[in-house]
C-alpha cells in the first residue's frame, strides 16, 4: 500500500474516533464496552476500541461503527480489547443479529481506497461535528 493510502486511512481514522467518542459519550462519559468502567469525553481512558482489532485481516471492520465503541484505554491496550467482554458488552448495546452480521463481515476484503478515505472523512467529521453542536454548544465560534 502507498504511504499517500496509508495517510489517507490515518487522516480517516482520526475523524472516525473522534465520532465514536463523542457518539457514545455524548460529550459527557459512558461505559466502557467491555469492563463497564466510566470513562468520560476527552480523557486518556477515551478510547474508540475496535472488537475486531484494526489489523490487517480485519481490515474490512475497521471503520465499522459496530465494531469500534469507546472502551477504557486499559481494555483497549492491557487486555488487547478484551474480547470475551467486548462481545458481551456488544450484546448489551446492539441486538444480537447485528453482531450476527459483524461475524459474516469479519473476513471481508476491504474496500477501502484513497478516495473512500476521502469521501468516509467528509462525512465522519460532519457527523462528529454535528454531535459537537449537539452535546457541547460551548464548543461553539
Ligand atoms: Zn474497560
Amino acid at each position: 500500500m502507498s504511504s499517500n493510502f496509508t495517510k489517507a486511512r490515518h487522516s480517516l481514522k482520526t475523524d472516525f474516533n473522534k465520532f465514536i467518542r463523542l457518539r457514545d459519550t455524548r460529550g459527557q462519559s459512558c461505559q466502557c464496552i467491555s469492563c463497564g468502567k466510566r470513562v468520560s469525553y476527552g480523557t486518556k481512558d477515551c478510547q474508540a476500541g475496535h472488537y475486531y482489532p484494526g489489523i490487517s485481516i480485519y481490515r474490512a471492520l475497521e471503520f465499522s461503527e459496530i465494531n469500534v465503541n469507546v472502551q477504557c484505554f486499559k481494555g483497549d491496550y492491557e487486555f488487547q480489547g478484551n474480547q470475551f467482554n467486548y462481545e458481551k458488552g456488544l450484546i448489551k448495546k446492539y441486538v444480537k443479529s447485528v453482531i450476527d452480521k459483524l461475524v459474516l463481515q469479519a473476513h471481508n476484503k476491504s474496500k477501502l481506497d484513497i478516495a473512500l478515505c476521502m469521501i468516509l472523512k467528509k462525512q465522519y467529521k460532519e457527523k462528529w461535528q454535528e454531535l459537537e453542536r449537539k452535546y457541547l454548544p460551548k464548543f461553539k465560534l
